[in-house]
This record gives C-alpha cells, sequence and structure tokens, in this order.
C-alpha cells in the first residue's frame, strides 16, 4: 500500500463543515488533510456551469443559517464572500389573482388582505417565537450533554452541562415555555392554525415546516423543523434568508480560502474507501485508489448512514449502535431543479417585474394543498399539485447568467425518496420534472416556453452526486429522537463516535442540516480537547 506523511487529522469530505472543522483545527496547529470525493470542493455548497453561460447554486440555494462567529472566524468576507438580503422575503401567488407578499415593512399591510385578525396578530406571533428561536439558537455552537454510561467522572461534565441548559430553559417566561413544548411536540400546521385564520399567511409560515422534511405539515415534527428555519440572520436581520453572490459555491470557496491560509491539505478527486483502523482505533483513511492517508483522528464529514455502512468494518461496531444507525431515518422527499431562463417569469397575479422577483416564491397556497401533495406523494412518487419554492438568483446577481437571460432554482417538496411503485427515479425524472415546470407554468404563463435548459436532481441524484443518502438534505431528519445530544444516534451527541480516534462533524451530527458550519465547528472543538488530553 502506498504511503503519504502523516498528518494529524484526516476528513473524510470537504463540504461545509468538513472545511470549518478544518480550518479550526488548523488553525490550532494541527496538520490537517481533507480527502474530497469529488473534484470541487463545497458537498452541497457549491456553483457549478449546468448549461453553456450558466451557472448555479447546484444544491443548496439560499444562505441564513451560517453562523455569524464562523463568518468571523473564518474571515469570509474578507475571502471575498458576499451576501445580499432579497429584497422581499417571500411571495406567494394564488390562481384567484391575489398574492401575499411578505418582507419587511410590508407583512402586515399585506396579510390584513385576507384577514385583518391575523394581521394583528403578527406582532405577537413573532415576538413569541423570537423567544423560543434565541433559545434554539444559542445552542448550536454547544456542544450537547452527552448520555454516558462510562461512570461519575465521564459523567458529571455532562450533567454540569445540562444544568446550564436548565437554568436557560428555566429562565424563558411561562409562555415562551409552552410555545418550546408546542413546537417540538406537535405539528407546524397546527401550531399556525392556533394563531391564524387565513390560509396565505399560513402557508408561507408553514412551508418552513416541510422544506427537506418529507412530512405533512400536520405531522408532529414539523413543528421544530418550522422553527430550524428561523435560526439564520441575514446581515444581522434574525430569522432573514439571502443570496450568497455568486452562488452557494462562494461560500464554500471562501472557506477554502481560510483553510488554505492556515495550511490544510486539500485532496479533490480522493474518494476514501474505508477507515483505517488499528488496535481498536481509527488510525487514517484508504482512499478508493489504494492510498492511505494515516492520521492521529480521523473526521467524517459524511453522512453518518453513508459513514457507519460503507466505510467502517461493521464487525467493529458495538452491535446496538449498528442497528441504530441501521433504523437512522433519512429521505428528505426534496426534487431539485436548476433552470435556464430567456427571460423573468411573469406571474399572472402581479405580471410586471419588481421586488416578488427577488423572494423566495412559494407555490402551496395552502396548508391543506401541502397535506395532500405529500399523501399524493406516498402513493404515486409525487403530487399532480406540487409544492414547489422559485427563487430566480439572477435578479440579485448578474454573475450567474448571459446578459438578458436568467436562472432559477426550484425546489420541489414530497416527492418519494424512493418510487413508491418500485420504479427508478431515472426513469421518471423527466416526468416529474414536466410536473413542477407545469405548475409553475399555471401561475406564470409562459414559464415553461422560456425555458432553454433544466437540470433535474432527483433523490437518487441527490445521493449519486453528493453522498445525500436517501436524497436527504439535513443528512438525517430533524425529529425529536435524531435532534440535539440523539444526532445521530444517543450517547454520541458530542461529536465522538464509538471507536477511538473516529468522530462525526457533518450535518448528521447537532444542530443539523443546513449550511451553517455549526457541526464542524463544535466537532473541531472536542478534537482539539482530546488531542489537548
Ligand atoms: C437540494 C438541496 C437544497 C438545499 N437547500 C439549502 C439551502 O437553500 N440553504 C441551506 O442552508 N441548506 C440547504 N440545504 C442543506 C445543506 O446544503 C446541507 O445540509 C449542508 O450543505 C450539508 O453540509 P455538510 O458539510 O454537513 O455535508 P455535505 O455538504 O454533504 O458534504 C459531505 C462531503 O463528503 C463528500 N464525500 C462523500 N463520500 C465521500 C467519500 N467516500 N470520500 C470522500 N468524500 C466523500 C461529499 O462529496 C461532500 O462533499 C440543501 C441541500 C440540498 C441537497
Amino acid at each position: 500500500m502506498a504511503r503519504r506523511p502523516d498528518c494529524d487529522v484526516a476528513i473524510i469530505g470537504g463540504g461545509h463543515n468538513g472545511l470549518v472543522c478544518a480550518f479550526y483545527l488548523a488553525q490550532a496547529g494541527l496538520r490537517v488533510t481533507v480527502l474530497e470525493r469529488r473534484g470541487i470542493l463545497g458537498g452541497a455548497a457549491v456553483t457549478e456551469e449546468f448549461h453553456p453561460g450558466f451557472r448555479n447554486s447546484t444544491a443548496s440555494y439560499t444562505v441564513s443559517l451560517l453562523q455569524p462567529k464562523i463568518i468571523a472566524d473564518l474571515k469570509l468576507y474578507e475571502h471575498g464572500l458576499r451576501i445580499v438580503e432579497r429584497k422581499l422575503a417571500n411571495f406567494l401567488p394564488l390562481e384567484d389573482g391575489r398574492y401575499l407578499a411578505v418582507g419587511e415593512g410590508r407583512t402586515k399591510d399585506e396579510v390584513a388582505k385576507f384577514s385583518t385578525r391575523d394581521a394583528e396578530r403578527l406582532d405577537a406571533y413573532h415576538q413569541r417565537l423570537g423567544a423560543v428561536s434565541a433559545l434554539v439558537r444559542g445552542l448550536m455552537l454547544e456542544t450537547p450533554p452527552n448520555v454516558t454510561g462510562a461512570g461519575f467522572l465521564a459523567a458529571f461534565p455532562e450533567l454540569l452541562k445540562a444544568g446550564r441548559l436548565a437554568r436557560r430553559l428555566g429562565a424563558l417566561d411561562l409562555a415562551a415555555k409552552r410555545d418550546l413544548l408546542a413546537l417540538l411536540g406537535r405539528s407546524a400546521g397546527d401550531y399556525l392554525d392556533d394563531w391564524f385564520e387565513s390560509d396565505p399567511i399560513k402557508a408561507v409560515y408553514g412551508f418552513d415546516g416541510i422544506v427537506g422534511n418529507y412530512a405533512s405539515p400536520y405531522m408532529p415534527g414539523s413543528g421544530y423543523v418550522l422553527l430550524h428555519h428561523l435560526l439564520g440572520e441575514v446581515n444581522g436581520k434574525r430569522g432573514a434568508w439571502g443570496h450568497a453572490i455568486g452562488g452557494m459555491g462562494a461560500v464554500t470557496q471562501a472557506m477554502a480560502k481560510a483553510c488554505a491560509a492556515q495550511g490544510v491539505e486539500i485532496s479533490l478527486d480522493a474518494p476514501v474507501r474505508e477507515v483505517l483502523v488499528e488496535k481498536g482505533r481509527a488510525a487514517g483513511v484508504v482512499c478508493e485508489n489504494g492510498e492511505a492517508v494515516r492520521a492521529k483522528a480521523v473526521i467524517s464529514n459524511l453522512n453518518p448512514k453513508l459513514l457507519f455502512q460503507k466505510l467502517v468494518d461493521p464487525a467493529l461496531l458495538p452491535e446496538d449502535f449498528r442497528a441504530r444507525i441501521a433504523a437512522y431515518r433519512m429521505g428528505s422527499g426534496t426534487l431539485r431543479m436548476n433552470v435556464a431562463l430567456s427571460r423573468l417569469p411573469r406571474f399572472s397575479c402581479l405580471p410586471q417585474k419588481g421586488d416578488h422577483l427577488t423572494a423566495g416564491i412559494i407555490i402551496a397556497p395552502s396548508l391543506a394543498y401541502m397535506d395532500r401533495a405529500y399523501h399524493a406523494a406516498r402513493t404515486n412518487g409525487w403530487s399532480e399539485n406540487p409544492v414547489v419554492e422559485m427563487l430566480v438568483p439572477s435578479t440579485l446577481d448578474d454573475s450567474l447568467a448571459p446578459k438578458g437571460a436568467h436562472v432559477a432554482s426550484l425546489f420541489c417538496q414530497h416527492v418519494a425518496p424512493v418510487l413508491p411503485d418500485g420504479a427508478s427515479w431515472d426513469d421518471r425524472r423527466d416526468q416529474a420534472a414536466d410536473r413542477m415546470i407545469a405548475t409553475v407554468d399555471r401561475y406564470a404563463p409562459g414559464f415553461a416556453a422560456s425555458v432553454i435548459a433544466r437540470q433535474v436532481l432527483t433523490p437518487l441524484d441527490l445521493e449519486r452526486i453528493f453522498g445525500l443518502t436517501g436524497g436527504d438534505i439535513m443528512h438525517g431528519r430533524l425529529e425529536l429522537d435524531q435532534l440535539f445530544a440523539a444526532r445521530p444516534v444517543l450517547g454520541h451527541g458530542d461529536y465522538r463516535m464509538p471507536m477511538p480516534g473516529l468522530y462525526l462533524c457533518g450535518s448528521g451530527s447537532h444542530p443539523g442540516g443546513g449550511v451553517t458550519g455549526a457541526p464542524g465547528h463544535n466537532a473541531a472543538r472536542e478534537v482539539l480537547k482530546d488531542f489537548r488530553r
């Protein structure tokens, strides 16, 4: 077997979390090697040309959750990152000719078009949700208290952490405590029905509960997913979503520069075949080409199912852990499309150009529509009336398309991770994509005819290209038993896996999916603690 110089840490995968983790470790003086399977860094946060002259964020497409501390520590702005706000947050076109526009200074008047009672309740809704999201946001860069059976000495620091958490929970007022419980235990739909009576505002807010969540908005668990999508900010504006100029690849390219400045060694086209184990300890990795990289510690940016079912000898894992990983639920039920457009979409309800074309355009007029779309997908693979969010990033960024032309990101929810009739997504890709485009066309006639080219990524494509098992954009469902101290498995919520020297730094660890950088940041802290020991 060929040998390469030893390093302190080998990181499997150059997704954004792998890069963040690499940065902090190298900054602390460790020799770090990142091995990325693809020929491009960034994992699900990349920008690629999908048609000559047309570039777009291939998978993830909008930014909010990226932690301000990480932006500052990695000096991402100095490395070229620029994030701009949408001119309008969301736009919900309706078939009856009306629409709802949601954004700073506009939401109240807009909601009042449908219900004055709902408009009056907006401030209280945001205030109450704000208290809960502040608490959860504050936990993102923390390591959850770990459940350990390793005796009092190991348990004591975890008890202290749990105590600090209890104190923060205690500081919430009673209403916020009740809201937190409701959001963790109930559905987004039930929560929103308690607050509002008109469909459009419930649809705009409820969409957050089903993004990357193959579930009805009326299923328990969707409440937390709604909260998860509110944890970010853009340029200091809490809960806002924005656009990285140059697409999401600009985020990871800036991270790569930060890593390079710290001396991180990065290999592209370097798929790892297995984790090297010696005397029960992770001792490096072996690449597909047989090359070994020996290291004192191995950190995986992969989703836990992929890591433990493909790269680690199962005989070396505790039986219960293996069973839990087998049962770990993945499959976010999403189809992603990039389209090259000869012109901007013209919505029947608002045909002129305007700020609404910079917004997250949600095609799903009500929670009931989303509920039906989910149930149809369970039976037929996708709904004839699907849920589509569309963004036209070229309205904010002229680097993506030739002058006069545009690119749009279509993020289609509620497509079955595995088709219920056993067919392959390879045989249904175009049929599903046609339905998504026809759906946008219903609200913006002429849209289909303006599509010059399209790139369609089914759940199967997301798995093949990005290693996202089941096409899961979050590295595992964001459900109570797969969150916080239980992500990925209770007893391993502290980034340490059940093999000495092996760590997880990807979205399958706390605080889960999205372009946050938080798992990478937190994993680095725990690895450094162990190195210092
Ligand atoms: C379609 C889609 C839309 C999304 N939209 C958004 C959005 O708009 N905003 C947002 O915040 N989040 C979004 N997300 C979620 C977010 O992008 C992901 O949760 C996040 O990027 C995951 O980052 P990560 O670093 O944890 O893992 P990944 O990005 O999955 O990185 C893992 C890396 O490991 C590499 N790898 C896999 N196997 C191997 C191997 N054997 N050897 C070496 N390397 C390997 C992969 O190629 C990849 O680069 C979206 C995701 C998808 C897929």
